[in-house]
């Protein structure tokens, strides 16, 4: 095996690299893991106190769970890793937010900068401030709780991490591969390649049992 990769271009969301004598099903199999797999945070949650907005429940949390969030993979475990079990998590798997805004003689719209986090990592928060959630007529009002955990994009788009292509230009195998804003761009690719590597070890683990038992002859 000889691969090289070079990096070939880095923004604070993107980065390029051009992949030497990598096979094409291993660079594939890294920018599947990169949409697929790479964890990210979203509101999973969304406990509704009061809504009396002209959008129904279903529709203000469906609002709210696209906004993407800038995701710290150092502190937190995906659900399905955490020993907890609860529906809206604990503080190891999960960073509570609430939103609380009314509209009292004029017509109020409510961003993602309206969002308050009640508890969990200063490093979580909605990627963006301008992401408008509802706007609010004279008299209405929403008070909402809100439960932000990762996930994986083949969960559900909301979780994905960015986006990944393998192209050729110039004779060059290349990988693009840019962030929705919820990780660097580096981050995603190491994430990547981390799962990938966790997966064959499992894989190598499962294979050699198989071998050791005699191959199902017992
Ligand atoms: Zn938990």
């Amino acid at each position: 095996m000889d691969y090289r990769v070079k990096l070939e271009g880095e923004g604070e969301k993107w980065l390029r690299l051009e992949l030497v004598d990598v096979p094409l099903s291993l660079a594939n199999a890294v920018r599947r893991l990169i949409i697929n797999e790479v964890p990210t945070m979203a509101v999973e949650e969304v406990l509704v106190i009061e809504n009396t907005s002209a959008l129904t429940n279903e529709v203000l949390a469906h609002r709210i769970s696209l906004i993407p969030f800038t995701t710290d993979l150092d502190n937190y475990v995906l659900p399905e890793r955490c020993d907890c079990g609860s529906s809206l998590g604990c503080e190891k798997c999960s960073v509570r937010f609430s939103l609380r805004s009314m509209a009292d003689k004029e017509v109020v719209s409510v961003y993602s900068s309206d969002l308050i986090r009640e508890s969990g990592s200063e490093k979580v928060a909605p990627v963006s401030g301008d992401f408008q959630i509802v706007k609010l007529a004279p008299g209405q009002r929403v008070e909402l709780e809100l439960y932000v955990r990762l996930g994986k994009g083949k969960r559900h788009a909301k979780w994905q991490a960015g986006i990944a292509t393998l192209y050729e230009e110039g004779g060059k195998r290349l990988l693009y591969v840019e962030s929705f804003g919820q990780l660097p761009a580096r981050r995603i690719l190491l994430e990547a390649v981390k799962i990938f590597e966790e997966s064959l070890a499992e894989l190598s683990a499962s294979l050699e049992k198989v071998v050791a038992d005699g191959g199902g002859e017992g």
